[in-house]
């Protein structure tokens, strides 16, 4: 059983709904497959956008998600397609926490 947080891009968050990102997790489908029923999404969260900041302030929010029992974080894959600090977030957030690089399939 794992609890898991989901960090999205602010930029495309503004226009989505998140459905793919849920989809693909009630269906355990793509980066979710491997969860079992017992699983749950406990947090959701966006960026803070675009700045010199980036990186550390997603690095923040994973840290709170931490601290709320979150076990395994998914960046979304509108960061992994859209964001150019996609490779940083990863390797900032690995040091601390399971950190999966992507959420739904691409369709
Ligand atoms: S920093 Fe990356 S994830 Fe955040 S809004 Fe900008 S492009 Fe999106």
């Amino acid at each position: 059983m794992n609890k898991i947080g989901i960090i999205n891009c602010y930029n495309e968050s503004r226009e989505c709904s998140s459905f793919g990102c849920f989809k693909a997790f009630n269906d355990r489908e793509a980066s979710f497959k491997n969860y079992d029923c017992n699983s749950e999404i406990i947090c959701f969260a966006h960026c803070n956008g675009c700045s010199e900041n980036s990186v550390n302030q997603v690095l923040d929010r994973a840290r709170i998600m931490k601290k709320k029992g979150v076990d395994t974080i998914h960046l979304s894959t509108c960061i992994k397609l859209k964001c150019s600090l996609y490779n940083k977030i990863i390797e900032s957030l690995g040091n601390e926490i399971d950190i999966v690089g992507y959420s739904h399939d691409v369709e």
